[in-house]
């Protein structure tokens, strides 16, 4: 495998994957009900055709992305693979799951786009958990994602030990969505609790809370201050900003700026969510010129950091997921 340096210009470390397999790609997409219009508008605030869903999207969302990428002030994104929702034995429940992105897919992005650094995922429960664990990390994972609530996956349970001590050992750091969800389908909501990582973060795995822990919708309950509790006593835990720049999970934008907060935090953006600066602006975050500027500009992963620059995260935030990544 080529080596692969890790760029100290600023990363966003969340950025999904979709596809419907049109390239061979093995991924798949199921939007039904009001997720179809919610789908196909975040689909356009990429610049991508509204019916980009029923042509060639595997080509047409990467390409779109490439081009953001480029020409943003971003060396390198996170892409994220999406494992299918399994029960507790480690059977794929059929027609829970609403998108899925193969890991080879990731891996092979990644190899042959240096802009691209590969995060796989892998439902601990799986029969085949850490043969598949060993077989990404030899292909050159840096990350493995999860969705607790969404994927049905009890971190805490005792029988995934061996698969966090693997993912320690050999330096892969965990990136698991926590706090509310509203563009996926949820299975446990009560996986939404930060305590949910305590397991892992006890065999030591460098465990990142997507969102930090923050509420989506206005019903959803607020883990954010169990969050910043646990960075007290976890040394390993961090929080990424994604989505932060939509409605409601940017809320704690003043809190996550003050030590000793601000420097367990990674730039993520949480792509292809949209990226609007209203809230912010609104909330005084940003000025109106600020908020003027970063609305001008179309290219939403180059928004999303801009927005929060202009908020008054310090360039760190956006380069400190290198020394968290696995080295590769
Ligand atoms: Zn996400």
């Amino acid at each position: 495998m080529k080596e692969k340096s890790v760029p100290l210009k600023p990363i966003d470390m969340h950025v999904h994957i979709v596809g419907n397999g049109s390239g061979g790609t093995g991924c798949w997409l199921r939007v039904t009900g009001w997720h179809r219009p919610l789908a196909a508008l975040m689909l356009r605030h990429v610049g991508l055709p509204a019916d980009a869903m029923s042509r060639d999207l595997d080509q047409l969302f990467i390409a779109r992305l490439l081009e953001q990428v480029r020409s943003s002030s971003l060396g390198a994104v996170v892409i994220l693979a999406q494992d299918e929702v399994h029960d507790d034995q480690g059977r794929v429940l059929k027609d829970v799951g609403s998108f899925y992105v193969p890991n080879d897919y990731v891996l092979s992005l990644a190899q042959k786009y240096p802009e691209f650094l590969p995060a796989v995922s892998i439902h601990p429960a799986r029969p085949d958990a850490l043969e598949e664990l060993d077989r990404c990390l030899a292909r050159g994972a840096v990350m493995m994602k999860c969705l607790p609530n969404c994927q049905n996956i009890n971190c805490n349970d005792r029988r995934f030990t061996r698969f966090w001590e693997r993912m320690a050992e050999a330096s892969l750091p965990l990136l698991a969505h926590t706090g509310g969800e509203h563009t996926l389908p949820v299975v446990r909501p009560d996986y939404a609790d930060p305590r949910t990582l305590t397991l892992p973060l006890e065999c030591g795995v460098t465990t990142i809370a997507a969102h930090s822990a923050t509420k989506s919708g206005l019903f959803d309950p607020e883990y954010f201050n169990v969050f910043a509790e646990m960075t007290q006593r976890f040394p390993n835990l961090y929080g990424d900003t994604s989505a932060f720049n939509v409605p409601m999970r940017g809320r704690h934008v003043l809190e996550c700026l003050c030590e000793p907060l601000l420097s367990r935090l990674v730039h993520g953006s949480d792509y292809p969510v949209p990226v609007n600066g209203h809230f912010a602006w609104g909330s005084g975050f940003v000025s109106w010129r600020d908020f003027r500027r970063c609305q001008r500009n179309n290219n939403i992963l180059e928004r999303d950091y801009q927005l929060k620059l202009a908020m008054g995260f310090p360039p760190e935030h956006f380069t400190r997921i290198s020394g968290l990544l696995r080295r590769v």
